[in-house]
């Protein structure tokens, strides 16, 4: 079991401590954050991009993340082979999937995770280890994570990246083996 910490929009006061610690499994949202927090300091560190990667920052987002939790369309899974291969950075992927089937939010349909999956690999030669999905807020998550989780059974995949601060119990009686914790850990965030 991995706990992501997900230090997005904290201040580094709050998450220096949990580095000094010795955690050392963190999770970020956005590149551009990430990069300003992590670069100086990556030593050592594992760190997950759990948030929408846009094409135009694939390059950053190679150099800086050791995985990618947001695969989640062609296009993009193109240029993640690319930059990998150009880097020389073969980096873990986890493809998101919308288990609310909610517009507003990223992730592929269920219906299309197992031909996409099958397309990251097969003709992308991304090595893919597992899924990561976010519940609809309005909705019991205990459905969505056993959704998840039958996803990755029937590809073969083992790593179930699901659970946030306030259901990551509920997704490691589903099988989580990452839970992505951020404001139980670090406190409330700071809205930019
Ligand atoms: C912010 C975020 C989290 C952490 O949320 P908390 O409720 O603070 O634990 C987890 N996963 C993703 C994708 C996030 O964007």
């Amino acid at each position: 079991m991995t706990l992501t910490a997900v230090s997005k929009q904290q201040p580094w006061e709050a998450v220096e401590g949990v580095v000094a610690a010795g955690h050392r499994v963190f999770g970020e949202n956005r590149v551009q954050e990430a990069v300003g927090r992590w670069s100086a300091r990556r030593e050592g560190l594992e760190l997950r991009l759990i948030g929408p990667l846009q094409t135009n920052k694939v390059r950053e987002a190679v150099a800086l993340f050791d995985v990618i939790e947001t695969l989640d369309r062609e296009r993009l899974a193109e240029r993640l082979a690319e930059e990998m291969q150009r880097q020389g950075r073969p980096l873990s992927c986890y493809v998101q999937v919308n288990t609310g089937e909610e517009p507003q939010k990223a992730g592929v349909a269920p219906q299309a995770a197992d031909a996409f999956v099958e397309a990251c690999r097969s003709r992308y030669g991304l090595s893919v280890e597992g899924l990561m999905c976010i519940p609809p807020e309005s909705e019991p998550p205990a459905p969505h994570f056993a959704l998840l989780a039958r996803i990755a059974a029937r590809n073969g995949l083992a790593g179930l990246s699901m659970g946030m601060s306030g259901d990551f119990e509920i997704a490691i009686r589903h099988g989580a083996t990452a839970v992505r914790v951020g404001s139980a850990l670090f406190g409330a965030r700071i809205h930019a």
